[in-house]
């Protein structure tokens, strides 16, 4: 295992399409020792998300902990290969989102509050499943990743772009949308 390196905010591996696991390789040593490697960075900088072009691998891979809806279907800790995700609802939720390759900042991000979710898993399993709420916004700013988009792309009002500490000290008291990490 080993802490990767994050790419930062005008590195552009972050802005490139990252490429499909082709089916043999899921599984295979290599992208399972990318996998534990980003596992590894995300708890190291204390993310609550990481895809892998972060750590300068463009490939369509998302691992990510569940917050809000642990159940036993849903493990706390998330490997997505492939993943394609789909809005199934009209409402919207608005969370201050932060990123690892964006350290220190903060931004309030509008996204769809419900999506559908399919993807391989670490072993080729195939995962399906509907996700809301805040766990739904850190699987959108992942899979953004994947196409090269960064939350701060989504921000409409460059007034909701913060430092986190400042964000912390003046907005996040009484702020509804004041949920916020970093993925
Ligand atoms: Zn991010």
């Amino acid at each position: 295992m080993a802490i990767r390196k994050v790419a930062r905010l005008g590195h552009p591996v972050l802005r490139k399409r990252a490429a499909l696991v082709v089916n043999g390789r899921i599984g295979s040593p290599e992208i399972n020792q990318l996998v534990q490697d980003m596992v590894e960075t995300m708890f190291e900088y204390d993310g609550r998300g990481l895809a892998a072009p972060q750590v300068h691998e463009s490939l369509r891979i998302v691992v990510m902990l569940w917050e809000h809806e642990k159940t036993e279907k849903k493990p706390s800790l998330l490997c997505l290969i492939n993943p394609v995700i789909k809005p199934i609802t009209k409402a919207m939720s608005s969370y201050w989102e932060g990123c690892l390759s964006v350290p220190g900042m903060r931004g309030k991000v509008t996204r769809p509050n419900q999506i559908s979710l399919s993807a391989s898993g670490i072993q080729g399993e195939k995962i399906q499943m509907d996700v809301s709420g805040f766990d739904a916004t850190v699987i959108q700013h992942e899979c953004d990743h994947l196409d090269g988009i960064l939350y701060v792309d989504r921000i409409k009002d460059m007034k909701d772009f913060a430092y986190t500490d400042e964000y912390e000290r003046y907005t996040l008291p009484g702020d509804p949308d004041s949920e916020g990490a970093d993925e």
